[in-house]
């Protein structure tokens, strides 16, 4: 065992059946990586002659004392000159083969290199939980050992019989044993040696396919069978001949010794077959492909006309038949033999969605997800490798799904910032990752979005297509802007307007339901004026100061969170002088206590991270609120994503403002992105729709783009002030993002860094400053913003550098393109 490239975060990776092949005969040791926490390292191992390895085999090696799960990465000819070759110790088995698509490995090393991440952390992020690892190496006595013939073994090996003998089958993993009995493996050594133990490799318990008993017919010619037979058989055969054993039973309300006669008269038979276990989601009605609309009808023209890799933005507003226009692109895909990616934002949205897949595709659309049960995730991605057209909808994860014949990637709602991991490490987009796989495979990737982010706004070498309209010509709904000062000045203290409760009692009365909007952020938030509309700023950093309330009685204090500029919380207003100077924030839960209050009549349903953390529950209240049994779905940003319903007329924002003051300079992107899209929830059906948004500052030029249903404006604005700061799209960011249980370290930490790259610098630093929520589970954040002018990034620091000035007790995160700088 030996370490290699110890100060390199990038391994070069050869893919399976790549250059190295040839050589395979002259190959004698591999360089493995090792599945162990905190391991980053290529470690060289010798094969054994009876092994064949090539590079993304998953192997089992010795590790320290125990057995560790571990990818071949590559083969060696001749060892490291300063490695002794008896050093070297072996491969104990293979436990998997062949398990990548080619130029899966180019990808997950990209990723490993653009986002600085050990490539085995990228490979624990695109492998299902468990592959790696799970493999146990087992130790059971030969029948020479459970003889018990006298002669002399250590104690140490005496104790490992003793131990062995307790069960029936003596049979211990080294796990067990190395658990049990110290020093353990010298032992186990000395037994194998001896012949009086064999050590044997049990797969992962997961990569054991679940067996079933299936039910085949033979022979459909009906004579000499009993009444109740023939039912059976008829059954069998009008199910096309195969069923599951239970499926039958429950079906004929039958027995086994019924069907056992069955298989007596060779009628039938009965064998294991592999189940797949994957989430399956209710049945649902079959559906055809709609005909499209002029403009719908252009994009998939389009689409289906690219050859090799391209990139399409879908740029259609809310309604405007995007979904269809996927479904009609992966059609003939499907036919040719290959398989579709969709990425969607998170798994609220996902139950209609996939409901929409499976009514057109049926059986072929498979779901995934982290909040699958390992199994099922496990099987839906084995069941990739085999190549079988077909489409996965999943989260941002799913990027690395091993399909092996990829034809289309699609990101719906591609602006949304839950593509991009914060943690753990790779801090990966799924949208980057997603070029980079299309450019791989020879495929187009769709860009789907009605607020587009602006990095795909600008971005060349891409088909622009548009559809400007909702289906049927619907119009978009209009959005009434209410100024939440002037309620206050006219004595309404609520947090609903007047014209908001009207249209709540109208909800009521005309027995129509609505969607009620809630931004919800952590502990802290900007301070505002509720007389004067006045928001404390950094006068540094064009950002709203955070507000800080660390404990009770400590002093209330605002902070930039890019310049670490503090000032103490002023009592009153600097603009106008009122007293009415509150920070913002007001959660699902006080506001639906508020409704209950107001309006006792008002059927209300909660949807946010509270209510729908168990499986299933998007579904169950999402087919509660469309069966009517709510007038209001009452939540936060999980309501702006991709629900359609068609009976929806209202859509209310309570505060506005919670999410355009986030320090943050993509505040005013994200406003934009997130009223649009709620405000597009109203008005899908045949009743036009209605969209209410409270404010204290309807004046922002953000408000009126909303208002006016304006992509454009809105991001000729917004790239016009990027630009000037040298914000992405145009500038690059990377954050370095420290944390500690202890404050003082971390500060030190970050300032010595901070220090070390001021005297590198070809881009510019922010901070060090302390994360808006500066404590999080014990832990203190600080963080450095380095902004870099051109696209590229010329010269990088050395972070193997940066690291080594952290001390054991300070973590650091590099974050590359930070979505979340907060
Ligand atoms: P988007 O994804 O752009 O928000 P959807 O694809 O959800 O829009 O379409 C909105 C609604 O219009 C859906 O209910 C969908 O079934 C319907 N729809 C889409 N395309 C057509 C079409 N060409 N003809 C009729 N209805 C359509
Ligand atoms: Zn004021
Ligand atoms: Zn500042």
């Amino acid at each position: 065992m030996y370490t290699v490239n110890a100060k390199s975060s990038v391994i070069a990776v050869a893919e399976p059946g790549g250059s190295y092949q040839s050589q395979t005969t002259l190959s004698q040791w591999v360089e493995v990586l090792v599945d162990c926490p905190g391991c980053s390292d290529l470690f060289t191992y010798k094969i054994p002659e009876h092994l064949q390895i090539k590079p993304g085999d998953i192997l089992s090696v010795p590790f320290g004392g125990t057995q560790v799960g571990g990818v071949a990465i590559r083969l060696l000819t001749q060892t490291p000159a300063d490695l002794p070759p008896e050093k070297i110790r072996e491969v104990e088995d293979v436990v998997s083969e062949g398990f990548f698509p080619s130029g899966y490995w180019t990808l997950l090393n990209r990723v490993a290199s653009y986002y600085y991440t050990p490539l085995i952390q990228v490979i624990r992020v695109a492998l299902p939980p468990g592959l790696l690892g799970k493999s146990q190496r087992r130790l059971r006595l030969t029948p020479l050992g459970k003889e018990n013939i006298p002669g002399y073994i250590s104690p140490t090996a005496q104790q490992i019989i003793t131990l062995l003998e307790k069960t029936p089958t003596a049979d211990y993993s080294y796990h067990y044993i190395q658990q049990k009995i110290k020093a353990a493996y010298r032992g186990i050594r000395e037994l194998i040696r001896l012949g009086l133990a064999e050590n044997y490799l049990e797969p992962p318990r997961l990569t054991q396919p679940k067996l079933q008993k299936a039910v085949i017919l033979l022979d459909n010619s009906d004579h000499d069978l009993t009444p109740r037979q023939k039912e059976i058989v008829e059954v069998l055969r009008r199910q096309g001949g195969e069923m599951w054993q239970n499926e039958l039973l429950q079906l004929c309300s039958t027995s086994t010794s019924t069907l056992k006669a069955l298989v007596d008269k060779g009628y039938i038979i009965i064998e294991e077959k592999e189940i797949l276990r994957r989430e399956t989601g209710p049945a649902i009605a079959g559906d055809w492909a709609k005909s499209l609309t002029p403009a719908q009808n252009h994009a998939l023209e389009t689409i289906t006309s690219l050859t090799g890799f391209s990139k399409v933005l879908l740029h259609g507003i809310t309604g405007s038949g995007k979904t269809e226009v996927y479904l009609q692109a992966i059609s003939p895909l499907l036919e040719q033999g290959k398989s579709a990616l969709v990425l969607v934002p998170e798994i609220g949205l996902t139950p209609q969605l996939t409901d929409r897949f499976r009514a057109r595709f049926g059986n072929k659309v498979h779901v995934y997800h982290s909040a699958l049960s390992d199994g099922e995730r496990y099987d839906t991605w084995r069941q990739m490798l085999t190549g079988e057209p077909q489409i996965i909808i999943g989260t941002r994860s799913a990027i690395f799904a091993p399909l092996p014949n990829l034809g289309l990637i699609i990101l719906d709602e591609e602006h949304d910032s839950s593509f991009k991991q914060d943690a753990p490490i790779p801090t990966y987009h799924a949208r980057t990752v997603a070029q980079w796989r299309a450019e791989l495979e020879h495929c187009t990737l769709i860009l789907g979005s009605a607020t587009p982010s602006l990095e795909s706004w600008v971005s060349r070498n891409q088909q622009y297509l548009s559809l400007p309209e909702r289906i049927h010509s619907r119009p978009l709904p209009p959005v009434e802007i209410v100024d939440m000062r002037q309620e206050l000045k006219e004595g309404n203290r609520s947090i609903f307007s007047r014209k908001l409760q009207n249209a709540l009692q109208q909800l009521e009365a005309k027995q129509q339901q609505g969607i009620l909007f809630i931004h919800r952020r952590g502990h802290s938030t900007f301070v505002s004026c509720r007389s004067c509309g006045y928001v404390l700023e950094c006068p540094h950093c064009d950002v709203s100061l955070a507000y800080h309330h660390v404990e009770e009685g400590a002093p209330e204090l605002l902070r930039c969170h890019y310049c670490n500029y503090g000032r103490l919380h002023p009592p009153h207003c600097p603009e106008c002088g009122s007293p009415y100077l509150k920070f913002f924030g007001s959660g699902t839960q006080r506001v639906a206590q508020e409704l209950t209050k107001q309006f006792p009549q008002l059927k209300i349903i909660r949807f946010d991270s509270d209510t729908t953390s168990t499986k299933g529950s998007h579904r169950h209240l999402l087919t509660k609120f469309a069966n009517g049994e709510a007038h209001l779905l009452v939540g936060t940003q999980m309501l702006t994503k991709g629900l359609d319903l068609p009976q929806v007329t209202l859509v209310g924002v309570v505060a506005a403002d919670g999410l355009l003051h986030l320090s943050d300079y993509r505040a005013n992107e994200r406003t934009f992105q997130t009223l649009t899209q709620v405000a597009g929830r109203a008005g899908r059906g045949e009743d036009p729709g209605r969209v209410i948004i409270q404010t204290y500052t309807p004046e922002h030029p953000i408000i009126e783009a909303v208002q006016k249903h304006d992509y454009q404006s809105f991001a000729e604005e917004e790239l016009k002030q990027r630009q000037t700061l040298n914000y992405p799209p145009y500038g690059r960011l990377i954050l370095l993002r420290l944390s500690s249980l202890d404050p003082i370290q971390v500060q030190n930490t970050a300032q010595i860094i901070a220090t070390f790259l001021q005297d590198k610098a070809e881009f510019e630093i922010l901070g060090p400053a302390p994360a808006n929520i500066l404590r999080v589970a014990n832990r203190y954040r600080w963080q450095i913003l380095l902004k870099f002018a051109a696209d590229s990034l010329p010269n990088i620091p050395d972070w193997i550098e940066v690291r080594s000035l952290c001390p054991n007790s300070v973590s650091l995160t590099i974050d590359v393109d930070p979505i979340n700088i907060m």
